[in-house]
């Protein structure tokens, strides 16, 4: 397949966004130490009133749901870094049809085409 798409470009972009996500993981974990990776363990605040608790709570949750965000993410820009290695970036996994080029822009390690995202999407 021929395709016009700049990947040393996109490359340079997915190593810029990993180096970002990594990054933000380890801000986290500094933020938040110890409050990842047990999501049964209960809050320890004894002597804060309700709303404190719940605050600590959410934030144990937004940190956990960012980092899996990001973990996922990492993922991602694996995946498309490795694409760009075996050429087939910027190739949609399920109908083989070429991503449109706005469309990695604005997200570089897209597996699928717009099309099939929103089949995808739909469910
Ligand atoms: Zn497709």
């Amino acid at each position: 397949m021929s395709t016009t798409i700049d990947t040393d470009r996109f490359k340079e972009l997915l190593l810029e966004e990993r180096q970002r996500v990594i990054d933000a993981i380890d801000n986290i974990h500094a933020e938040n130490p110890g409050a990842l990776g047990d999501e049964t363990d209960e809050p320890t605040f004894q002597d804060n009133h309700l709303g404190d608790i719940a605050t600590a709570t959410f934030d144990r949750e937004m940190a956990s749901t960012l980092e899996d965000n990001s973990t996922h993410v990492l993922v991602e820009i694996d995946g498309a870094l490795q694409r760009i290695e075996e050429g087939t970036f910027g190739v949609c996994e399920r109908c083989g049809n070429p991503i449109d080029a706005d469309r990695l822009e604005a997200l570089p390690w897209a597996t699928l085409c717009i099309e099939d995202k929103r089949k995808q999407e739909r469910g």
